[in-house]
């Protein structure tokens, strides 16, 4: 066995154990993280000398051995900065678990008040509650500002790249300046659109109460289309979701290595996720339903990335199967699985409405979509600047509440710049995912047909995918429905000619 063979089988270990104590805590099954206790025992995988040699054997190997050695590297790098950071991440995350915000008489953790944002009914409630959230939050700036400094010291000094945008533009192999470039235009050209749907949608979700111009903590209350939720009931987000994957040939329900948790617990984040503890053998799907059409985005979402992990081909290597240079693929499947909750048919069917009322439940969806496209666009032309000159970090923070305002047309607060700052770049995934995931969509519409968000043969097409595992970039992905990397043509023809 190989050093770097060894190496693939114990980092396997040693993920499913992270990975595990990271559900619990998110979850709400622990108060009290002890990953570092985790990464302080498998230390002997994380250290400079097998980052050295994971490196000395990538250098001469070719094609796949390559990759997977170079996948296996900064998987080692990551463990060298997680062990080194891990007290101060547990401390910086215990304290927020421990956070608590008083809110009429109410004592709520930080968490909760988070969630309660988004399905209080009355406006000033939720400007009071954000407000209070939004300022107990940025009073951790200082530290997670501190942690994102160590681990930028760390990451330049293992890559010996100091430059954090070519290191992760290399590491990616796009050009984030390019991506970012080709996003301006497509949200440019959007523009007049947006405008059109943004008026008609955020008077009707938001009433006359409103400012001229929202706070942000409105967005997670327009995300979960809270005055539309009667009809998407918490009840029956579940199987109505179960149903939707059922028309595309999957059995989530019967899928033996898909956990699902889908428990209501006070401290459980209201984030989804998928934790793929050991694909394809051990995926966990949690989400946490609070009522509104956001669940079930949210838990078919979800369930696109875990039937990509549980889909993958068991006779991969480790590396193909839970590794990967960043999440510009697996996010291609969540956004696709998603997307059938835009289709008005979908609406139709599952909440028995007529054509019209579909029409218009399929239009606040495509609001929804213009409006989080035209965030992250954004997040990812400020996270450009702020990387660029990291040394001056905070500078920054006007720049992230400009660019999210101009975007959006919601007031985005300054001190919120870091708690809204996804590591590596991950904007740059979801965005070349939702380049992407529109290309796939009028592949299929061309092949399977208008009707392919309940055709098995979707279903058939995306497990020939998944089977690939973590191997593909998304680029690749776009190569196979015949599209350039960079085409939004049909984004576009989605988002702006359905007007
Ligand atoms: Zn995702």
């Amino acid at each position: 066995m190989t050093t770097a063979e060894r190496f693939e089988e114990r980092l396997r270990s040693y993920l499913r154990e992270s990975s595990e104590e990271a559900r619990a805590v998110r979850v709400g099954e622990k108060e009290v993280s002890e990953h570092a206790a985790i990464v302080a025992r498998f230390s002997d995988l994380f250290t400079r000398e097998q980052h050295a040699e994971l490196g000395e054997a990538e250098a001469v190997a070719e094609a796949d051995e390559r990759e997977r050695l170079l996948r296996l590297r900064e998987a080692c790098a990551g463990g060298i900065a997680s062990l080194e950071l891990a007290d101060a991440y547990d401390e910086l995350q215990n304290a927020v678990l421990a956070e608590r915000i008083d809110f009429r008489g109410e004592s709520l953790p930080l968490r909760s008040a988070q969630a309660k944002v988004a399905v209080l009914a009355v406006y000033g409630e939720r400007e009071e509650l954000g407000t209070l959230a939004a300022d107990a939050s940025a009073r951790f700036n200082d530290r997670r500002l501190d942690l994102m400094r160590r681990g930028e010291a760390l990451d330049a000094e293992l890559s010996g790249e100091v430059d954090p945008v070519r290191r992760s533009a290399d590491l990616k192999q796009v050009d984030l300046f390019e991506l970012a470039e080709t996003l301006t235009e497509a949200a440019e050209r959007q523009q007049d659109a947006f405008e059109a749907l943004s008026e008609r949608w955020v008077a009707r979700l938001l009433g006359d109460e409103r400012d001229a111009e929202p706070a942000s903590f409105h967005v997670a209350y327009i995300r979960r289309m809270s005055p539309l939720a009667d009809l998407y009931t918490k009840e029956r987000a579940v199987p109505v979701c179960l149903e939707t994957l059922g028309r595309l040939g999957f059995d989530l329900a019967g899928e033996s290595r898909i956990r699902l948790d889908l428990d209501d617990r006070p401290q459980k984040n209201p984030r989804a996720c998928v934790i793929a503890s050991d694909p394809p053998e051990l995926v966990h799907l949690i989400t946490r339903a609070q009522g509104g059409l956001h669940d079930y985005q949210a838990f078919l979402h979800e369930a696109g990335h875990a039937l990509h992990y549980a889909g993958c081909d068991p006779a991969l290597p480790y590396t193909f199967r839970r590794l990967a240079r960043d999440h510009a693929l697996t996010e291609i499947y969540s956004f696709l699985v998603e997307s059938v909750s835009r289709e008005p048919g979908w609406h139709a069917e599952h909440f028995t409405l007529r054509a019209d009322e579909a029409e218009e439940r399929a239009e606040s969806t495509r609001f929804l979509e213009v409006l989080l496209f035209r965030r992250y666009a954004a997040k990812l032309g400020f996270e450009l600047e702020l990387w660029s000159d990291f040394e001056h970090a905070p500078d920054y923070a006007p720049v992230y509440a400009e660019r999210l305002r101009e975007a959006t047309g919601f007031r985005y607060r300054p001190d919120g710049y870091l708690a809204d700052l996804d590591d590596g770049f991950y904007s740059a995934d979801y965005l070349r995912a939702w380049i992407r995931t529109a290309q796939v969509r009028a592949h299929l519409r061309q092949r399977v047909g208008a009707d392919w968000w309940e055709r098995a043969e979707t279903g058939e097409f995306l497990r020939g995918l998944f089977r690939e595992g973590t191997r593909p970039s998304s680029e690749e992905i776009a190569a196979r429905v015949g599209y350039d990397p960079l085409d939004t043509g049909p984004l576009l023809d989605e988002l702006v000619l359905a007007q």
